[in-house]
């Protein structure tokens, strides 16, 4: 075996992240985790208006999606772009879960935002370029809510699993790693989709893991293959971001399905869902 994989594996099995006795499925609402299931988290990149998330909700859980998503502290690369509605787009957020019955997961950014966050949310999410914000997994550490991991831009591993293990050492179990690409040299895509991190983390942790690949790719047309491949190697869901007018989208409308480009994928990934997950755990 490769040396560095062995060494890693053997890192790992040593932290919380690597006792494979501790798996067990996250219940959110009705709906688990893990325990074979493949979980369609959709929705827009952010929370713009409210005819925006009633189009969008209504739109991805008749397709089939079982969690919404909807940044409201966004984390953008300009400070000139937009940055999220901020409390008012968690409060339409809260009200897309509460009138559609549909739970919800929303980024945070930092700890003064948690709190608020989580009382309304079913799932946190820390991003990419949060991913080593110790302070922030240590607090979210210390909620009992599902914390969604992205892992980061130019993150091994290592660094990713050591992240997650910040969290269940403070006290929180229920974490899911998503893998959502990660920078390399090519710029045809957004981000280089590294599969290879989903089959491994499934190898060696005992974590439900995740693909975002919205921001794993930046292309709508590979959307498809991109999540078969996903379920393929193992994943437990998949984050993608749906937009009913991406051209006119205040973020990442480049990589937004449409909601009937989102109905057709869900279709499609059918067959491969029953097929490789029916007899997992
Ligand atoms: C997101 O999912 O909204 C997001 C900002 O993703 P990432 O942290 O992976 O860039
Ligand atoms: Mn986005």
């Amino acid at each position: 075996m490769r040396q560095e994989y062995q060494t890693l594996k053997s890192k790992i099995a040593k932290l919380k992240v690597g006792e494979k006795k501790q798996k067990k499925p996250i219940l959110v609402r009705d709906h688990l985790i893990g325990a074979g299931n493949f979980t369609i988290i959709a929705g827009p990149c952010a929370v713009e208006n409210l005819t925006q998330m009633e189009i969008i909700t209504q739109a991805v859980k008749k397709a089939g999606a079982h969690i919404l998503r909807g940044g409201v502290f966004k984390p953008r690369t300009s400070p000139y772009s937009f940055q999220g509605l901020g409390l008012e787009g968690l409060a339409l957020l809260t009200k897309m879960r509460e009138q559609h019955q549909i739970p919800t997961i929303t980024e945070v950014m930092c700890q003064s935002q948690l709190l608020s966050v989580a009382k309304h949310t079913d799932i946190i999410q820390i991003g990419s370029r949060n991913m080593q914000n110790f302070a922030l997994l240590e607090a979210v550490g210390k909620i009992s809510k599902p914390v969604l991991l992205k892992r980061g831009l130019a993150s091994t591993l290592e660094e990713f699993l050591l992240a997650a293990e910040y969290i269940l050492n403070a006290g929180n179990p229920q974490v899911i790693l998503c893998e959502r690409g990660i920078r390399t040299y090519e710029t045809a895509t957004r981000n280089t989709l590294d599969l290879n991190a989903v089959a491994i983390l499934k190898n060696i942790t005992h974590l439900p893991v995740f693909v975002d690949p919205s921001h794993g790719t930046g292309i709508t047309e590979i959307m498809l293959p991109m999540t078969q491949a996903a379920l393929a190697c193992g994943a437990d869901g998949i984050m993608l971001e749906v937009h009913h007018s991406p051209e006119n989208a205040l973020s990442d409308g480049d990589q937004a399905l449409t909601p009937s480009e989102f109905h057709f994928l869900v279709q499609k990934i059918h067959p491969l869902v029953q097929t490789l997950k029916k007899e997992a755990i």
